[in-house]
């Protein structure tokens, strides 16, 4: 086992997966974080990296997935925010015009033109046809888009993806995972 120590700085690869009392995900959590919850006695430790966390006092092992104690209750409404990582994951990173890898985000209705910055209204685009549309609708440019921009709705898988979901997380994420292209990057 290779020693952590705890206050270390989050590091992309070292999150956790929280599950709510009820198994559901409930979202992604970095891995000190988790080891503080566990700590505190409000959550369980279901799986571990092979990895450990050292204090002075006690030897933790890292946790890659845990549930939390008492039920926490969510907000239906709760959005991911709308970033180049979180839509290049929602689109598979594919531009959403002619299917080619995408490069850029690209404001249907533009800014310039009131569009806003919402999942609705943004997606993956390539270089080519970023150019191509401009400052334009899509109708404008003769372009159309492939599928309709929508929120997406299994929000912890899609945060997953962005950052690579561990193998131990996909028993909680279910299928839901395998709609989103995991972004190594
Ligand atoms: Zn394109």
């Amino acid at each position: 086992m290779v020693p952590v120590p705890v206050r270390s700085p989050m590091s992309p690869s070292r999150r956790a997966l929280v599950l709510n009392a009820t198994f559901e995900p409930l979202g992604i959590v970095s891995s000190r974080r988790a080891v503080l919850l566990v700590l505190g006695t409000k959550a369980e430790l279901l799986h571990t990296t092979e990895r450990v966390f050292r204090a002075e006092w006690v030897t933790v092992p890292e946790p890659s997935v845990v549930r939390l104690v008492r039920y926490v209750h969510i907000p239906r409404q709760y959005r991911v925010a709308v970033n180049r990582r979180t839509v290049f994951a929602r689109d598979g990173s594919r531009c959403q015009y002619c299917g080619a890898p995408a490069e850029n985000l690209d404001h249907v209705i533009p800014r310039s033109k009131g569009g806003p910055h919402t999942w609705e209204n943004v997606v993956a685009a390539c270089r080519r046809c970023n150019t191509r549309k401009e400052d334009r609708l899509p109708h404008e440019a003769g372009m159309v888009l492939r599928v309709t921009p929508v929120v997406p709705h299994h929000r912890v898988q899609l945060l997953a993806s962005c950052g690579g979901a561990r193998d131990d997380w996909r028993t909680y994420l279910g299928g839901a995972i395998d709609h989103f292209e995991p972004l190594t990057a």
